[in-house]
């Protein structure tokens, strides 16, 4: 069945929703995204996707297409209209079409914004049956941009990375830049040795994932210890455990990297909490 998808002001039907040829985002990547996942009918974390895009957008001097609470009113309408349970919701923004093509920016007065929101449906998302097992990752030179702070649509390597992780028969990659890791190719990286979260501090080396924010929350309010700086494939290696985090995966347990086998090789006791834990407070607190 046709889903409904929304472009620029309306609800239309996916084979009817159309953006130009002289679009930015289709001729310069010139444009940024958010995920929003939706469990139960409702969605997680939306006010942190917020402040994520303006934050995106702002980065890039792009306009708001509109307001927060008009964003919020759309993505409810495409739940609604998609009878979507679980799943997520794609948003994204770009610096519009401004009938040719040239590098400099248009003037935002005349060129406005194309915005396009879409639902993905995955039923019994959090009931992943790989969270039970875990997940394998090699590593992969991280050759990205200096700006990965900011969510946008030039994912080409992250998709080439994934392409090499399904050729070395795993899951997906951990990029890794001046010998330490900087996150998955669509996610954030950590590690667990003796009962401590290591994972990178924030700054522009990496996406300031909103999963992250939630996950580093909740494992200090469980007294869990927490140290936020660079780690090593090879001291990944070594550790207790490993996992990953998005807004799509959640808390995703890692059990092998580059070909050597975590603990017992299933997903460690904290990768599992920790699970359980985001997926419990954020049904709580989704809207
Ligand atoms: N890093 C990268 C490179 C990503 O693409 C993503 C997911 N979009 C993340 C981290 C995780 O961010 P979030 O928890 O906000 O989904």
């Amino acid at each position: 069945m046709s889903r409904t998808v929304y472009v620029n002001g309306a609800y239309l039907p996916e084979e009817e929703a159309t953006v130009s040829i002289f679009d930015r985002g289709f001729l310069m990547a010139d444009g940024v995204y958010e995920v929003t996942s939706v469990l139960g009918g409702k969605l997680i974390d939306f006010a942190g996707h917020a402040v994520r895009l303006a934050r995106s957008l702002n980065e890039l001097d792009m306009q708001a297409p509109c307001t927060n609470d008009e964003l919020l009113a759309i993505h409810r309408e495409l739940v609604t209209r998609n009878d979507l349970i679980d799943g997520m919701i794609y948003l994204q923004v770009t610096r519009g079409n401004p009938g040719d093509r040239d590098f400099a920016f248009p003037d935002p007065a005349t060129t406005k914004p194309t915005l396009v929101l879409f639902t993905q449906s995955k039923p019994g998302m959090a009931d992943s049956p790989l969270a039970q097992t875990g997940i394998k990752v090699i590593s992969i030179e991280d050759i990205r941009w200096g700006r990965r702070d900011i969510k946008t649509v030039q994912l080409l390597y992250p998709s080439m990375g994934k392409m090499m992780a399904k050729k070395a028969g795993v899951d997906d990659a951990w990029l890794v830049e001046d010998g330490h890791v900087t996150e998955g190719t669509s996610n954030n990286a950590y590690i667990v040795k003796n009962g401590r979260i290591i994972t990178r501090q924030l700054s522009s080396d990496i996406l300031h994932g909103i999963t992250r924010a939630a996950v580093l929350r909740f494992a200090t309010e469980a007294q869990m210890e927490v140290e936020e700086r660079p780690f090593t494939i090879a001291e990944a290696q070594e550790a207790d455990e490993a996992f990953i985090t998005s807004a799509s995966a959640f808390v995703m347990p890692v059990v092998e990297i580059d070909g050597a086998v975590l603990g017992n090789g299933t997903p460690g006791p904290v990768a599992k909490r920790l699970r359980e834990i985001y997926l419990e407070e954020s049904r709580k607190t989704a809207i």
